[in-house]
């Protein structure tokens, strides 16, 4: 056994993977070691020991799971045994990006620069550049908050509307076989530019991966130079939401106090995290195709699992975010003066209203996009009001009409800004 941890460490360090291998403690050594960037990972396996101790007096950070290191957590000998087969494998190259394996099975394990990138097996070359830093989902989380998140998307709306943003319309591929599709989504924005790589597989609902997964580049615009890869799944999710909330804060109904939403999915729980920031709701109502679900999310939230129609009649706030092509919310339904944030939905010959949801003030994320890309408006043969920046920036006045229907496609630029919020945050 402590062979074995001697072996594995000696291995790390061979491979530049820990440059400093703080501690050994009797049998159930905690190994954690500091990597290039300074950031002191997590004991890899073991109950705490002093190696973590030294560490923190070193004024490293620590990032993960606390389990792992919570003082006096008891750790099973066959725990150890286990861990130590996922390190061996992580550091004999057999899972290139260690993260999510290590992840899935045991622990919220960050590498936050080069880890996935040395590991690559029989001295392949390095995918990128290791000193272009990784951000993971798990870094991500701990840094983004929908307080910083909501302003920030407010901002990159108004810019996005001012013309100060250079982007075109997301270009989207089919991946036909398995029913998926891949976006790529550029912008320049200020000080940075890059794009979203993104993709929606839909046939992932009810496995462990998500219907969405992507990855974000950002790039310094006064040098073309790359600054940092961000797992971009938590970035969507939160950013969409966020956007959302903007829409609310400024459209909605000051007192609303029921919100209602159709599908209970990724987007459904974000939602209702992030528009809990700006309005204030006494009761949630939730929709769903598979009831289960809406129960689920119903049960988690202290919300109610409805039909769509009482999810929808009283609510003051509608959020639609399912993958319908048909539509899940009738006009019939809505209540005079309602906010409907239609989410769902891209592509010409998709849409969750129906026509009579269409005819209040159509607010959209960019106009551009919601010709090419909105079957809810164009098959109902809406008219758009104005961009939700305009109204924001002051370029349109708010719109006066009984309901208003905000249609969010998702914008590069808002990728951009919520990527550039966590490298700032990481910062200070
Ligand atoms: P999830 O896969 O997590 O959830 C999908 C939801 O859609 C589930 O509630 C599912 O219901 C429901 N659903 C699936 N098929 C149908 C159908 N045929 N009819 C009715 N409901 C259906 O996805 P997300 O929450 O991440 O995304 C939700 C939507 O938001 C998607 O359309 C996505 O493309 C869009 N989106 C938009 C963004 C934007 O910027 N505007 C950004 C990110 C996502 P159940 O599980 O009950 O069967």
């Amino acid at each position: 056994m402590l062979q074995q941890l001697r072996d594995l460490v000696a291995s790390a360090n061979a491979k530049g993977l820990v440059s400093q291998i703080l501690h050994q403690h009797n049998e159930l050594a905690p190994i954690s070691g500091v990597d290039h960037a300074g950031v002191a990972h997590q004991a890899l396996f073991g109950h705490p020991g002093a190696g973590l101790d030294d560490a923190a007096r070193g004024g490293h950070e620590f990032d993960g799971n606390p389990r792992m290191y919570a003082r006096g957590a008891p750790c099973r000998k066959g725990d150890v045994f286990r861990r130590v087969e996922i390190v061996a494998d992580v550091f004999a190259g057999v899972c290139y990006c260690g993260q999510h394996c290590i992840r899935r099975e045991f622990l919220d394990f960050e590498h936050a620069r080069t880890f996935c990138q040395m590991n690559i097996p029989s001295g392949g070359t390095r995918l990128i550049d290791p000193s272009v830093p990784f951000f993971g989902e798990a870094a991500i989380r701990k840094i983004l908050r929908y307080e910083d998140l909501i302003p920030a998307m407010e901002r990159a709306l108004i810019d996005f509307s001012a013309g100060r943003v250079v982007q075109p319309v997301r270009g989207i591929l089919p991946v036909e076989q398995h029913q998926g599709f891949f976006g790529v989504m550029p912008a320049v924005y200020g000080d940075v530019f890059g794009a979203k790589l993104v993709t929606l597989f839909p046939l992932n609902a009810g496995t462990e991966l998500s219907t969405h997964q992507g990855i974000i580049v950002i790039f310094r615009a006064a040098t073309g130079e790359p600054i940092a890869v961000l797992d971009g799944r938590l970035i969507t999710e939160m950013r969409t939401a966020a956007v959302s909330a903007v829409a609310t804060k400024w459209l909605a109904k000051k007192d609303a106090s029921i919100l209602g939403i159709l599908g209970s999915g990724v987007q459904a729980r974000a939602h209702v995290h992030a528009l809990g920031v700006v309005r204030r709701f006494s009761e949630v109502r939730i929709w769903s195709r598979t009831a289960v679900n809406a129960q689920s999310l119903a049960k988690e939230i202290s919300g109610l699992a409805t039909t769509a129609e009482d999810a929808v009649r009283e609510a003051e706030v509608v959020v639609t975010v399912t993958h319908a092509s048909e539509p899940v919310l009738r006009g019939e339904w809505v209540k005079p003066g309602a906010l409907v944030c239609a989410v769902g939905a891209v592509g010409t010959t998709n849409r969750e209203l129906d026509t009579a949801a269409m005819q209040g003030a159509v607010v959209v994320d960019s106009r551009e996009a919601a010709q090419v890309e909105s079957g809810d408006i164009l098959l109902a043969g809406a008219t758009v009001y104005a961009e939700l920046g305009e109204i924001l920036g002051g370029k349109a006045p708010m719109p006066s009409a009984n309901t208003i229907v905000f249609k969010s496609l998702g914008l590069a630029v808002e990728d951009l800004a919520a990527a550039k919020l966590v490298l700032e945050q990481r910062r200070l």
